[in-house]
């Protein structure tokens, strides 16, 4: 849906606040959740909100497909391409793997096959190696393609995660700051704008983004997530700048690698579910709750700690690991 001043709405804002009591008796540190994977595009996730104001740019441009990449199971790659289909624009995605890999179409990406995208399978590559090619091709068949950037992190999408702080903010008026704001963090730009918004914004003493993927090391990753919040800073017209001090970045919980469900995630899930009938998915935001349950055991997080679970989405996956779970 465009409303008249350009902006694009594909979610359902404000997404739920709201008190996990049940987990916060069982683990004896009160903890809040912030559902995002309730955002409303199609299973809904983090990228709906970066997805606004990217598409929002695609479509000033006059653009006509857009095209982005991901892992097999991408959520992003799922929800652009539901907000694609929304907004009468044809997708393209780049997928990591090949066609026969999949005989079985499961999770994100049988959900990719119902909005009428075309898959490009990309063997290895699963971060949009093979876009170039791909945009090239396309613009000689007189399209006017537009790339989503990996996981939507620029500054339009780490903006969007700002605007998400105030957000929060505006539901929370004059109750006690947070101790713990935690979520899973990947290409950074969900990371970015919430450590920025919470200067803005000011909501937790701790930002801990529970780094999910193996492919960078923390100290690279720490650098791009500070300029993303430049990048996004920049583009919001605030003199605000991060410090290194205040990303957070907590590397403790890698497991077996990107998309390897081992028996922490598999713990986070089934407690999560069984507690609060709450879904969590076994790539992303599995893997940062049992970074919150670690920080728990090992006294990182003590008992008059206030904990808010950023909830990023991802539950469709849980479908392509029905075997492991
Ligand atoms: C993409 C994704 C993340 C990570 O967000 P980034 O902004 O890429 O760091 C976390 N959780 C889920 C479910 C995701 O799909």
């Amino acid at each position: 849906m465009k409303t008249q001043d350009n902006k694009v709405v594909l979610g359902q804002w404000p997404t739920p606040l709201a008190k996990l009591d049940n987990l916060s008796r069982h683990l004896g540190v009160a903890i809040e959740i912030k559902r995002d994977d309730l955002s409303g595009l199609a299973f809904g996730g983090n990228k709906t909100r970066k997805l606004e104001p990217i598409l929002a740019e695609a479509l000033a441009q006059d653009c006509d497909v857009v095209i982005t990449a991901g892992a097999t199971q991408s959520n992003h790659c799922r929800q652009t391409a539901a907000a694609a289909a929304m907004l009468g624009l044809e997708c393209h995605l780049v997928l990591a793997g090949q066609a026969d890999d999949f005989p079985v179409k499961q999770g994100n990406l049988l959900l990719d096959h119902l909005f009428g995208c075309t898959i490009h399978w990309s063997g290895d590559n699963r971060k949009g190696e093979d876009i170039p090619a791909l945009k090239q091709q396309l613009i000689t068949q007189g399209k006017r393609p537009y790339v989503v950037p990996y996981g939507g992190s620029n500054a339009l999408g780490a903006s969007a995660y700002v605007l998400a702080m105030q957000e929060l903010a505006s539901q929370r008026d004059s109750q006690p700051a947070y101790t713990h704001i935690i979520f899973a963090s990947s290409s950074g730009g969900t990371h970015a704008g919430v450590a920025l918004g919470n200067v803005l914004y000011p909501q937790s003493k701790n930002v801990v983004g529970v780094y999910i993927d193996k492919a960078e090391s923390t100290d690279s990753f720490c650098q791009h997530i500070l300029s993303l919040s430049d990048q996004a800073a920049q583009h919001m017209g605030v003199p605000d700048r991060l410090e290194l001090n205040q990303i957070g970045l907590n590397s403790d919980y890698l497991g077996e690698g990107y998309g390897v469900l081992g028996n922490a995630e598999r713990e986070a899930i089934a407690l999560m579910a069984s507690q609060e009938g709450i879904l969590l998915d076994p790539v992303y935001s599995g893997r940062a709750f049992s970074g919150l349950l670690g920080m728990i055991r090992q006294g990182q997080i003590a008992k008059d700690d206030r904990v808010l679970f950023w909830h990023t989405g991802g539950s469709p996956a849980l479908f392509a690991y029905a075997d492991q779970l």
